[in-house]
């Protein structure tokens, strides 16, 4: 066997003598042939000496006949230092069993050819190293396989088994085991709006965050650390908590109201402060699942509930959220295939100009046809869309069908009429939007300025470039822009100085009280007066009553719509409308010529 020289920079060689006659010209020639040689007589203390010196190869000189370099051989096998190092033994013929069975990984008769020496030694450097070169890539095979590489936390695959093993345990000593999923919220908009490196910084400090909030040592923490409360990555912006040996139940809650506690204070990442919460579900063992798939099964959807509360809280399984969930898994399956079964509906509300009682426009709301829920109304099943990002081909859709209707009422002669389409946060951001609408617009050769995007004021309120470009670019290409539903987002006012609209939209709520004259008066007049001044339209929502049209007439309110003038209905239904629109523009017109006539 050739033994190439680049296996062997620097071995270091022990050798332990009795001093037998060959042992000067044999450490010649190792020394010669680049290797580094220590020589140390036999009564000195091997193991000590091994674990300071740590060599390559231990060379025995086992030739003297009482045996002291078959006991150091097996001395250094059993010690630490010694264990894995390769260890060549000279002896006479005849000692090679006694050898091998003392430890020794080769054997050299005495006395030793040098090339034999050399040679032998060389190989066992190269065998070494060769051992230690698998074992390292088997760490970091193991290290990958179990360890998340960007935390550092134990991952998935960690996770479970550890979680297996804690179930079993607790079965065996009747403990309850807790299952905690952590999802941070909104992560995926900091990555999109700040880029994946520092979503990426930010999930590192986050998961430092959790192990440091497992520490603290008050009574709860104390137990969670105690007993070994483990954190992992599960992947994404989700940690999972495992925590055992619980004195109570609602230690697991203590332990998920110190994290979201932990989260508080601002992230500071590029200079930049970031805010985050989290949601938390828990589930624990065994009564929400005995096996590591149906615990993990439930505290997701413990999460999940934690998320749809709003985020930023934590909640405990129950039974009731399966069904909710079940539930809310089918309306989804049912929605995705809506488009193509031709479910969706729009219906369509006019918009009243209050100084003259003319219809000047409609605005487009969605209805859902279910063949078994019946008409499913847009506030069930909108928000459902958003998050599960349908709401991107049905707006579409809503926006074409729209566009196409007004296209067609435009060609019947009523070109005056706009059509106001409500539009979701989710699809401003998508980045195809403008150029969906610029598309719808050149396909049905509308007037951008016919056309009115709605966007509700908790969409604007946060205030995100994305958002802001895209309203940007929108005004850019014609089109008009309203705020929806003002005064509903517990808002800063800013986004009406920074944001290009047209029209702000009074939410409903505001003008059910109008007619009695208290705070929601006093709100909607100066919120008018406020419009007007910053050149706004202003739009009431919800108008029901001739006092309130009258209130609202008073205080010079733009336009309005409401079940007053009509509840939104199908388009076939839209024609009477129109007509009876038409009809009366001609009695106010004749009406007025009669009386310049006159
Ligand atoms: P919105 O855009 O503020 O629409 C006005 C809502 O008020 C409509 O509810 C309308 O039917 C209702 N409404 C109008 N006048 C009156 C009235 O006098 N009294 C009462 N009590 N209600 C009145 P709808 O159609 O159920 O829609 C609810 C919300 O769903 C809409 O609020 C809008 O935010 C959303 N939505 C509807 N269609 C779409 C759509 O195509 N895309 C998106 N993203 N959201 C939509
Ligand atoms: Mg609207
Ligand atoms: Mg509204």
């Amino acid at each position: 066997m050739s033994v190439p020289e680049e296996t062997m920079e620097n071995p270091h060689i022990l050798f332990l003598t009795s001093g037998s006659p060959w042992v000067l010209a044999a450490t010649r020639t190792l020394s010669d042939a680049g290797l580094k040689v220590e020589v140390l007589a036999n009564d000195a203390d091997l193991v000590s000496t091994l674990e300071s010196l740590r060599p390559d190869l231990l060379l025995i000189d086992a030739d003297s006949s009482d045996g002291e370099g078959f006991d150091a051989c097996k001395a250094a096998r059993r010690s630490s230092a010694g264990e894995n190092t390769p260890i060549l033994l000279v002896t006479e013929q005849g000692n090679t069993e006694r050898a091998y069975s003392a430890g020794a990984t080769d054997v050299v008769i005495s006395p030793p050819d040098p090339a034999i020496l050399i040679h032998r030694s060389r190989a066992l450097l190269a065998a070494a190293r060769a051992f230690q070169e698998v074992r390292k890539s088997r760490e970091s095979l193991e290290q990958l396989a179990y360890f998340d590489r960007l935390t550092a936390l134990p991952n998935r695959a960690m996770f479970r088994e550890l979680l297996g093993h804690e179930l079993a345990r607790g079965q065996r000593s009747q403990t309850p085991v807790a299952a905690l999923l952590l999802d941070i919220d909104r992560f995926k908009e900091i990555n999109e709006t700040r880029g994946y490196k520092l979503g990426d910084q930010l999930l590192e400090m986050v998961a430092a965050r959790l192990l440091q909030s497992l520490r603290k040592t008050d009574y709860v923490a104390r137990s969670a650390e105690d007993t070994g409360a483990q954190v992992a990555r599960q992947g994404g912006d989700e940690f999972a908590l495992l925590l055992t040996d619980l004195a109570q139940l609602d230690d697991a809650g203590r332990v998920a109201q110190r994290i979201l506690q932990s989260l508080v204070q601002p992230f500071v990442l590029g200079g930049e402060e970031i805010f985050v919460t989290a949601s938390i579900g828990i589930a624990i063992a065994p009564n929400d699942g005995s096996d590591v798939d149906s615990l993990l099964q439930s505290a997701e959807t413990a999460m999940y509930c934690a998320k749809r509360q709003g985020g930023n809280n934590f909640q405990f399984y129950a039974e009731s959220m399966n069904e909710a969930m079940v539930k809310r898994l089918e309306l989804e399956a049912n929605l995705r295939r809506s488009v193509e079964r031709d479910q969706l509906v729009l219906f369509y509300q006019p918009l009243i100009d209050i100084s003259n009682r003319q219809l000047v426009g409609m605005e487009a709301l969605l209805r859902w046809m279910h063949h078994d829920l019946g008409m499913v109304s847009p506030a069930e099943f909108i928000p459902l869309a958003e998050e599960t990002g349908l709401i991107v081909p049905i707006g579409r859709w809503v926006l074409r069908t729209a566009s196409r209707q007004l296209h067609r009422w435009h060609v019947d002669g009523f070109e005056w009429l706009r059509m106001a389409v409500n539009i979701a946060n989710r699809q401003l951001r998508e980045p195809d939007f403008v150029s969906d609408v610029q598309e719808i617009l050149d396909e049905t050769g509308l007037d951008p300025s016919r056309l009115e995007l709605e966007v509700t004021e908790t969409s604007v309120m946060k205030n995100d470039q994305k958002t802001l470009e895209a309203l940007q670019e929108l005004r850019k290409i014609g089109v008009r822009l309203a705020v929806d539903d003002f005064g509903t987002g517990h808002s800063v006012l800013t986004y009406l100085r920074d944001f290009p609209l047209n029209t702000l939209k009074i939410d409903r709520s505001f003008i059910n009280g109008v007619a009695t004259e208290g705070k929601d008066a006093a709100i909607t007049s100066a919120v008018i007066a406020m419009a007007h001044r910053l050149d706004l339209r202003v739009v009431a929502e919800g108008v029901e009553t001739e006092d309130q049209l009258s209130f609202l007439t008073r205080h010079d309110c733009d336009e309005c719509q409401g079940f007053l003038f009509s509840r939104p209905v199908p388009a076939s239904e839209i024609g009477e409308i129109l007509a009876d629109e038409i009809r009366s523009r001609r009695a106010r017109q004749s009406g007025k010529s009669q009386l310049k006539a006159g």
